[in-house]
């Protein structure tokens, strides 16, 4: 009667959603103080004063027809105009904003671009641990996913990806910073990637093109977050402002293609096809000009660098194992048993919510979501010594 591969994806929730819903009711059962909730990613730092008065401005200067009307399905010509440039300006890569084209968060960036490439045959490699949500948006647009672990360090593990990319590879994702584990490649690691490649691409007789993920961009920790598009010419970068400026709800960021891309005209119209195919008409137009005048700003990553060391520095005292994360705001720490799944059920008894790491496609870790309030942070942590010590 409809289809039942929706029905199913509606129904089944994703882990971190299920988590969180579970919070929300024990909250009201024994109060929101007691409950040490890390499940979900979504910004505690407050949206920056500049993007409230930014959002003022616009709205007392605007005629509000064209302030709230739609706008080009790629986006308001001056937005990507911004975008282009400071694409240009920051990384040096010489951008056209006629290769932008706004969306509602990095979620659309990606379903759009994975649509706009995908055909019959397929694969797109993931990294493992990945962002759960890549299985749903490759295989809904008719695509296959192909899993390659990382290395000790959650860093590119070459062998193993040398070995997945075939002749039905379409694209490779990245995600950096990453969630779950915080890592951000470096430049070495994008130049060896785009050399590989290059290699593999020739070997096929097409591109094989680099989706780079980037919501997290800005939010390091000193690490420098090189520009993919500089290592490689087939690169895609999916950007969102939900992360850098605390606007989740709000569902903006944009598509860049790398001007050095094999026919980036037709790609872009691809691109635009997606979009139009899935329905996004256009980007949320308040936002998109509210974002045009805060690139490469960002909301206070102090706080998170705060809750980081805290966090890390505690759990290590107790014995816990865990990468010191250089970006995002997640802390992926070894479970103290083999199953995730039975250690986060032994966290839930603490009032402690952690992601059990299996959807992120590797086994015996958890998620940690450092995006909370200090107070939360320095609330758990007898909790999380007790539950070392039952284990220990
Ligand atoms: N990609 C990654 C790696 C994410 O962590 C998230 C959200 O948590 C998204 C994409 C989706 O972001 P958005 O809210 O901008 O759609």
């Amino acid at each position: 009667m409809f289809n039942q591969t929706m029905q199913h994806l509606g129904e089944e929730r994703s882990v971190i959603r299920e988590l969180f819903e579970y919070g929300n009711q024990r909250k009201q059962q024994i109060g929101a103080d007691n409950v040490f909730d890390f499940s979900i990613g979504n910004p505690s730092v407050p949206t920056p004063d500049f993007v409230q008065a930014e959002i003022k401005r616009l709205v007392d200067t605007m005629p509000p027809e064209v302030l709230h009307g739609y706008t080009s399905a790629a986006g308001a010509p001056e937005v990507r105009r911004a975008v282009s440039d400071y694409i240009q300006s920051t990384f040096g890569v010489p951008m056209s904003a006629n290769h932008v084209y706004m969306t509602c968060g990095a979620a659309a960036s990606l379903t759009i671009t994975i649509s706009a490439l995908c055909e019959e045959g397929d694969e797109f490699i993931v990294i493992a641990p990945f962002f759960p949500e890549y299985r749903v948006f490759v295989e809904g647009a008719g695509g296959t996913l192909i899993v390659v672990p990382s290395d000790a360090h959650f860093h590119l593990d070459f062998e193993a990806l040398k070995a997945a990319i075939g002749k039905h590879t379409k694209a490779v994702i990245l995600n950096s910073p990453n969630n779950p584990t915080g890592a951000v490649l470096t430049a070495e690691e994008l130049k060896q990637l785009g050399a590989l490649l290059d290699q593999k691409s020739l070997e096929k007789g097409e591109p094989i093109f680099l989706i780079a993920d980037e919501p997290y961009r800005e939010l390091t920790y000193g690490a420098e977050v090189p520009c993919p598009m500089n290592f490689y010419h087939e690169t895609i970068v999916c950007y969102s402002f939900s992360k850098s400026l605390s606007l989740a709800g709000e569902r903006i960021g944009y598509i860049a293609l790398s001007p050095f891309c094999c026919r980036a005209d037709d790609l872009f119209a691809a691109v635009a096809g997606a979009g139009r195919k899935l329905g996004y008409v256009c980007a949320p137009a308040l936002f998109q000009r509210v974002c045009a005048a805060s690139l490469g700003k960002v909301s206070d990553v102090e706080e998170y660098r705060k809750n980081r060391d805290l966090l890390y520095e505690a759990l290590t005292s107790y014995g816990y194992e865990c990468v010191p994360p250089e970006g995002a705001f997640y802390l992926f720490v070894k479970a103290l048993e083999e199953d995730a799944v039975a250690f986060s059920e032994r966290a839930k008894k603490h009032e402690l919510l952690l992601v059990p790491s299996d959807s992120f496609g590797v086994k015996g870790y958890v998620r940690i979501s450092y995006c909370v309030s200090r107070s939360v942070i320095e609330r758990s942590l007898p909790a999380f010594l007790a539950l070392y010590r039952e284990y220990r």
